[in-house]
């Protein structure tokens, strides 16, 4: 009955893939075609052990942090990534923030699930989203990753969702910044919920869409080490590659 409902409704309302246009039939996804899905790069296991940036096939021997990493000190212990931005997640993530793309969450939630390392890492925790400043959610509608979060957590993978940090001013968006500017321009952007108590050892994961240069999420993290958490660590649907 389900099937014949939304075979009706593909009907009326046909379906297209939101990377390429392309009319959709039949796909494993909603708004994205096969072919599209194939072409998502999913993390290799040569990973920096620190921000999870994928060394693929050019690492040294024994690197265990790439050199970012070595040159900056992170306030998470670790971060890791679902998928690396490529054309197609880089047009899902756009569509999913800019053009009232929530109806993509059960895609990317679908994409993350196929990283099962990634699902493992993000398991047993209590899920942070990024708040965004009333003014941006007021205009997008909704936090991009307040929703992923919590669609991750309605699979069985025992995390649940805290909205332990709070905006506590408007910055201006970080794109086309470079890795001061950001840095600068998101200090003081954040505070604790000071209503959420709950164990200073928690297994906290502050959850963002994109990982860039990482300033935004290490001024998250940087907010609850100061608090006291000692269990910090960082997840995000898509990272840059920096190739
Ligand atoms: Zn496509
Ligand atoms: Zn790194």
């Amino acid at each position: 009955m389900k099937k014949l409902f939304s075979v009706c409704l593909d009907f009326i309302f046909p379906r297209h893939c939101c990377v390429c246009q392309q009319h959709l039939s039949a796909s494993n996804y909603r708004y994205l075609c096969d072919s599209c899905a194939r072409k998502i790069i999913f993390p290799s296991a040569n990973l920096c052990q620190r921000c999870g940036y994928d060394f693929g096939a050019d690492c040294s021997e024994g690197s265990k942090l790439c050199p970012r990493c070595l040159g900056q000190e992170f306030c998470f212990k670790s971060l890791r990534s679902a998928v690396r931005l490529s054309y197609v997640t880089r047009n899902l993530v756009h569509q999913f923030k800019y053009k009232n793309g929530d109806y993509i969450v059960y895609d990317l939630c679908k994409i993350m699930r196929k990283n099962a390392h990634f699902m493992a890492f993000i398991g047993g925790s209590t899920l942070v989203p990024v708040p965004l400043h009333w003014r941006r959610k007021f205009l997008r509608e909704y936090n991009q990753s307040e929703l992923l979060v919590r669609h991750l957590a309605k699979f069985p993978i025992n995390s649940k969702v805290l909205h332990l940090l709070k905006r506590t001013r408007h910055t201006r968006p970080q794109v086309g910044l470079r890795a001061t500017e950001r840095r600068s321009n998101m200090q003081k952007a954040f505070a604790i919920n000071p209503k959420i108590k709950i164990p200073l050892d928690t297994r906290l994961i502050v959850f963002d869409d994109v990982l860039t240069t990482g300033s935004t999420i290490n001024e998250c993290c940087s907010v609850l080490k100061k608090h006291g958490f000692s269990n910090i660590l960082a997840a995000t649907f898509a990272q840059v590659s920096r190739d």
